[in-house]
């Protein structure tokens, strides 16, 4: 969530947040923005620092911090109108890793990548934005690097929030077997037979999302890292229409 704040020359994040009326024992990492482009979290709350950033962003648990990080790097690049190789070809290029490992497109070889080219674009940008990307690459990666690696080798988004990570189910306890998610599925991702408990096969499903609104026991739910329990194949319902 985006706040307004005053410059202050000497302070604490949690002396901001109370000021904001924000809880601080709810989140997990706060970014104040440019000129200070930094990322704190919670056990440096405490620390003093002088804030001359005008706004700051909070995020708890449902927020997915390489998602954060690829929207930060993303609003420092349109800050800028500087074309410099390091400043703006850099910042392409870590905008376009962090944005591959959003959307399943992450590959193993992409932090180590961040971790060389960041450093590099840090001397040679000409633009203080520039640097600032460079910067917030390497803090991101260094406070929530097992997060955004997650995305890469497990093939999941742990705080259930990157769209392209979210799979969907049909509830044992909810679905009476009418058949409507299967006519939607243009995929053929749905098993099932009248008055069985349809079951999404993941590995066909394209997440497209056309089963959801078509279910009117509201049998379909979308799961983030944690999955609901379904079974293998359709089993006869438990519940009647
Ligand atoms: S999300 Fe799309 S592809 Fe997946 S089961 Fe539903 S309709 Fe089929
Ligand atoms: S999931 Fe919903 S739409 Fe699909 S068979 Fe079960 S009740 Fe019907």
């Amino acid at each position: 969530m985006d706040h307004q704040i005053n410059a202050s020359s000497s302070t604490t994040t949690l002396d901001v947040l109370a000021s904001l009326g924000v809880d601080a024992a709810d989140l997990k990492a706060v970014w104040y923005a440019f000129p200070m482009a930094m990322f704190v979290t919670p056990d440096h709350f405490g620390d003093e620092l002088e804030v001359t950033a005008t706004a700051l962003r909070t995020y708890d648990a449902g927020d997915c911090m390489a998602d954060a990080l690829l929207n930060v790097v993303n609003e420092l690049r349109m800050a800028t109108e500087c074309t410099c190789t390091f400043g703006h070809e850099g910042g392409y290029q870590i905008a376009t890793i962090l944005g591959d490992i959003c959307t399943k497109k992450g590959k193993p070889s992409d932090l180590a990548l961040i971790r060389d080219l960041a450093p590099v674009m840090e001397a040679q940008a000409l633009c203080d934005e520039g640097k600032a990307i460079a910067r917030a690459a390497l803090q991101g990666l260094e406070l929530f690097g097992p997060e955004v690696e997650a995305h890469i080798t497990k093939k999941t988004c742990p705080a259930g929030s990157c769209k392209a990570y979210m799979t969907y189910h049909v509830l044992v306890s909810r679905c009476t077997g009418c058949g409507k998610c299967l006519k939607a599925c243009d995929d053929k991702a749905i098993m099932g037979k009248a008055r069985f408990v349809h079951v999404i096969d993941q590995r066909k499903c394209s997440q497209c999302g056309d089963c959801l609104p078509v279910c009117p026991e509201k049998a379909i739910v979308m799961a983030g890292a944690k999955k609901p329990k379904t079974p293998p194949r359709p089993i006869p319902c438990k519940r009647k229409k």
